[in-house]
């Protein structure tokens, strides 16, 4: 069995497999010992010796680090003048206190990729607020909290929003759509909420707040998104919103509240757009 012994970061690296290819330089030592010879046609030819697996050392004394590894080739690469071993999988180790500590960092790195994964999701992709599905889940939760009572939506719907296609384009339309986004997460701050993309130019936000505070702060909301342009293609694009409010105190269930918010806004529509409605 070959025996190499390798400095304590390279011993890490190769049991981490960030290295899978050692290198060892074309000395005295290693041609001996990798370097068989044969003669062919009265000529010397040289072939490298393989292993099928290496032990790998941090240190000669009996305690040392160690692990038995996959060996897949030796090679010799000219240009580096140095034979290269391909390293395959670890076999065994021994007294190496990285095995548990590596364990413990790939669990918290798979722990962190599900997280993201899962929030992922959840986010509708466009304007990065969260999307109906987590809408529908938090729903379920917050209806049943002790604070429900305060459990409010509110449905917003951008007003004429095929005009900003028709007019400007499908890029200004989701330019615009970002921009909403953004209004009605700093607004949804205030209103002790959340925001969601319903689908399409429908937005609700699921808020936590008293009756009596509710109708300034989304009048605010209102005023606050077609305060400012959205500028594209050197063009000043502005738009407005439709909103329906409802109570869960009011309804029956979640998703009677939903339907009422939806009803709201259409009664807004109806009345002239650009306003806020309540059931
Ligand atoms: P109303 O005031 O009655 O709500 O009129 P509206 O034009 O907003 O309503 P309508 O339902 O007729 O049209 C919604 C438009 O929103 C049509 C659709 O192309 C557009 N839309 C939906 N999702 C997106 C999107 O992700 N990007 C863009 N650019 N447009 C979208
Ligand atoms: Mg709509
Ligand atoms: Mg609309």
């Amino acid at each position: 069995m070959q025996k190499i012994s390798v400095s304590k970061e390279l011993f890490d690296d190769i049991l981490l497999k960030k290295t899978v290819v050692l290198t060892k330089e074309n000395n005295k030592y290693w041609k001996k010992i990798l370097l068989q010879p044969k003669i062919i046609n009265d000529n010397i030819e040289y072939s490298i010796k393989q292993f099928n697996s290496l032990t790998i050392t941090n240190g000669l004394a009996k305690d040392s680090p160690s692990l038995l590894i996959e060996c897949k080739s030796i090679d010799y690469s000219s240009s580096k003048n140095c034979f290269e071993f391909l390293l395959g999988k670890v076999i065994e180790q021994k007294n190496t206190n990285l095995d548990e500590n590596y364990k413990d960092n790939l669990i918290e790195e798979l722990l962190r990729e599900k997280e993201l994964l899962k929030d992922e999701m959840n986010r509708d992709h466009l304007t990065r607020v969260y999307n109906r599905r987590k809408m529908e889940y938090d729903l379920s939760v917050f209806s049943k909290q002790s604070n429900s009572s305060f459990l409010s939506a509110v449905f917003i719907d951008a007003d004429i929003f095929k005009g900003i296609n028709d007019n400007f384009g499908h890029e200004a339309g989701d330019k615009a759509l970002i921009y909403l986004a953004k209004k009605l997460n700093k607004h949804a701050k205030i209103l002790n909420g959340e925001v969601y993309r319903y689908g399409g130019e429908e937005f609700i936000i699921l808020c936590f707040i008293t009756k009596n505070h509710i109708p300034q702060k989304l009048s605010d909301l209102k005023e606050d998104v077609k305060s400012e342009k959205i500028s594209h293609d050197y063009k000043n694009i502005s738009i407005t919103v439709s909103m329906g409010v409802s109570f869960l105190s009011d309804c029956i269930d979640a998703s009677e509240m939903i339907r009422k918010a939806d009803l709201a806004v259409y009664k807004a529509k109806n009345n002239g757009r650009d306003r806020i409605e309540f059931v």
